[in-house]
């Protein structure tokens, strides 16, 4: 059964080879959100998607206690057939007015969301038109709904329109689908552009703001925001358990009808609903991105001094500064060396591979959080210019021209 896997499984060997399997590795204890100690030793989190550092904010941790001992620690049953809670109901609420928004749909995680809803609004006839770059999420929805699936170049609104115009006489809806911020690289969308296409051609568009919301627009509503192009935005997919500390998925749009997709939508109707703790939580945690617009601050300052500390150290980076910093490497050697390396100097990063990078290509990504301070930035940002240094991925020798290309 499991013979097919031998490929694979010599592949994963070779990756541990070199020190820990990357993909394996489990904390001791994690201390705080910037902070864990692995194998008796304390290191620095600097690959979590813990944009704003909400998993430990002490308003969010007693949301959730309160709300585990008020209403039990599970819900045991999915909204459709085991009904909903109150809680269930308020934090679509919520959500949609922080969204300004007509409706929201919460999904039990991000994954299930684009699952859910990217299978439920295209069907056979239909035409899905995927940015190449989509996350796993996307392109798993994209099987499952039937519909005919275009991949268009990575962040090309000229090569979308191309696509979509070449698609003009075939009936059926065509549905847009990108990312705010793309998650390996750390590049944004077009997103003026798509929305202008989108206009043109008489599309829908979807934006998956994953890893956007609460880390851009002034309010925090994400890419869409920030560009002022909220209005072709037909459907916001987005992740509670970035920005926002915990786990859990959502929907969010201003169609009359919207709601029917909780009866459409099989990841929805047959997966059990989120816990009365996360609930909570997710609620204090969009409040804070409504009431701390400083905790976005300190993620973009953070961002920039660590772009500006890896850009000195001679790294070529991969977009411009923001909440994700990603390095390219020379090869994949490289790459596990690399993270082994780094983990060695107390900082924990996040090793990427193909299939889940762009065009295969080796990275070392980082994602910072406002809870770090300048201190901890710079201890890592001293860390990876020695590592780097050290392989000769940093200041121009081979490996960094290599790393470059
Ligand atoms: N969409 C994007 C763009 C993502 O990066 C991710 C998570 N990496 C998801 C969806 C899935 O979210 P979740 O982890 O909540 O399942």
């Amino acid at each position: 059964m499991l013979g097919k896997y031998r490929a694979l499984r010599q592949d994963q060997a070779a990756v541990s080879a070199g020190g820990r399997n990357p993909f394996g590795l489990a904390f001791d204890t994690v201390l705080s959100a910037t902070e864990a100690v692995l194998d008796g030793r304390r290191v620095l989190l600097l690959g979590t998607n813990n944009y704003l550092g909400l998993t430990f904010d002490r308003d969010c941790v007693a949301a959730a206690i309160a709300a585990t001992e008020a209403e039990g620690t599970g819900t045991t049953g999915s909204r459709i057939a085991n009904g909903s809670y109150g809680g269930h109901e308020a934090l679509e609420k919520r959500l949609a007015s922080f969204l300004g928004r007509r409706g929201a749909m919460v999904f039990t995680t991000g994954y299930q969301a684009n699952l859910g809803v990217l299978s439920a609004l295209a069907g056979r006839g239909d035409h899905l038109l995927l940015d190449a770059d989509s996350h796993a999420s996307i392109y798993d929805g994209a099987k499952l709904a039937g519909a005919q699936v275009t991949r268009f170049r990575h962040n090309d609104p000229d090569d979308l329109r191309r696509r979509l115009r070449f698609l003009s006489s075939q009936p059926g809806d065509k549905l847009v689908v990108v990312e705010g911020i793309y998650s390996m690289l750390g590049d944004t969308a077009p997103l003026r552009e798509m929305a202008a296409v989108k206009r043109e051609m008489g599309a829908w568009l979807l934006v998956d703001e994953a890893h956007s919301l609460g880390v851009l627009g002034e309010h925090g509503r994400g890419l869409a925001e920030a560009e002022g192009v909220e209005a072709d935005v037909d459907f916001v997919v987005g992740t509670f358990s970035k920005s926002l500390g915990a786990v859990g998925g959502f929907c969010a749009s201003d169609l009359p009808d919207f709601d029917v997709l909780r009866v459409a939508s099989r990841a929805y109707m047959f997966s059990a609903s989120l816990p009365p703790s996360v609930v909570a939580s997710v609620g204090q945690g969009i409040e804070a991105m409504e009431r701390r617009p400083e905790l976005r601050a300190r993620l973009a300052e953070n961002g920039r001094r660590l772009h500006a500390g890896l850009a000195a150290a001679g790294f070529a980076l991969s977009a411009p500064p923001g909440p994700i910093v990603s390095l390219p490497m020379p090869d994949r050697e490289a790459a596990v060396r690399f993270w082994n390396l780094l983990l060695a100097e107390g900082v924990y990063a996040n090793l990427a591979l193909g299939p889940a990078t762009p065009g295969g290509r080796p990275l070392l990504r980082m994602s910072v959080s406002a809870a770090l301070d300048t201190e901890q930035l710079d201890f890592a940002t001293a860390a990876i210019g020695r590592v780097g240094r050290a392989l000769g991925v940093a200041g121009g020798g081979p490996a960094a021209a290599a790393a470059a290309e």
